[in-house]
């Protein structure tokens, strides 16, 4: 027998946002491997499964990816619905390739199920379009984050050149990530904004501008966090520390 792997995106973190589709093959999951920021309460919906920890978080213990590709094989090979859940859009950053790759050659049956990315659920929080009319026609999702043989990188340039930039896995070193873009022509006080933890009942929004990247990335805490960085964001950087996100988690419209 050879079950089908589901790649999953369990969305940015608010147990309701996840994808109806999701939901239904959760319930009727055999087995779910889970990433570190997949909420509990999703993973309840699991009611059946059995359910293994497999988290990566940048800088914790985490568990080698060729390790996960044979155990998601071994998994089909024993089970009829497997489901890798993987937060926001398994397809952004998610190290999906190698997953895809490794259930390919192995000739089992995979399904993907697209999620949030947290970029979406961040400018939700903050009620902010990626691509506001007249500011931003073009978005660039980059990270800084090098993984090992990756080729030149080349992600400053990329988010430098975009109206709005949002980078994952950047908070953990705002100061490198503001070198970098000044480095590649991006005024220091280009308007920025990080959001921890979107889509959460604990999230937090500091607004920066690319100089201060590193002062505002103090003010983060251990949860993911993405840099934000765009003449979109204008609003939210001249109102400072003083932009209302104080009636979270569904705020009032802000009144310009
Ligand atoms: N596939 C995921 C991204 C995985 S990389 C997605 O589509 O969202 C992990 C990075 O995503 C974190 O370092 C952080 O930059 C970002 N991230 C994930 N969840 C987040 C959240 N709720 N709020 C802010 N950033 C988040």
């Amino acid at each position: 027998m050879s079950g089908t792997v589901h790649l999953v995106g369990s969305g940015p973190g608010a147990p309701d946002l996840l994808t109806l589709r999701a939901a239904r093959l959760l319930e009727r999951a055999d087995i779910v491997f889970y990433d570190a920021l997949v909420h509990p309460e999703t993973l309840a919906l699991a009611a059946r499964a059995v359910k293994v920890a497999v988290g990566k978080r940048s800088g914790r213990l985490s568990t080698a990816q060729r390790f996960i590709n044979k155990q998601l094989i071994d998994a089909a090979h024993k089970y009829q619905t497997v489901v890798r859940l993987k937060g926001g859009d398994p397809m952004l950053f998610g190290r999906a390739q190698e997953e895809i790759d490794a259930l390919m050659a192995a000739g089992i049956a995979l399904h993907i199920v697209p999620g949030v990315s947290a970029a979406f659920a961040a400018s939700a929080d903050l009620q902010c379009s990626l691509t506001r009319r007249a500011l931003a026609r073009s978005v660039v999702f980059a990270t800084p984050r090098e993984a090992a043989g990756s080729r030149e990188n080349t992600w400053a340039r990329a988010a430098a050149a975009a109206d709005t930039a949002i980078l994952y896995m950047a908070a953990g070193q705002a100061q490198a990530v503001s070198d970098a873009l000044i480095a590649n022509g991006v005024p220091a006080s280009r308007p920025a904004v990080i959001v921890e933890n979107a889509s959460n009942t604990e999230r937090r929004i500091i607004p920066a501008n690319v100089g201060s990247l590193h002062t505002a990335a103090e003010h983060i805490g251990d949860g993911p966090a993405l840099v934000m960085v765009g003449e979109v964001y204008a609003d939210i950087t001249a109102a400072g520390l003083e932009w209302p996100v104080s009636a979270l988690p569904t705020r009032a419209p802000v009144t310009p």
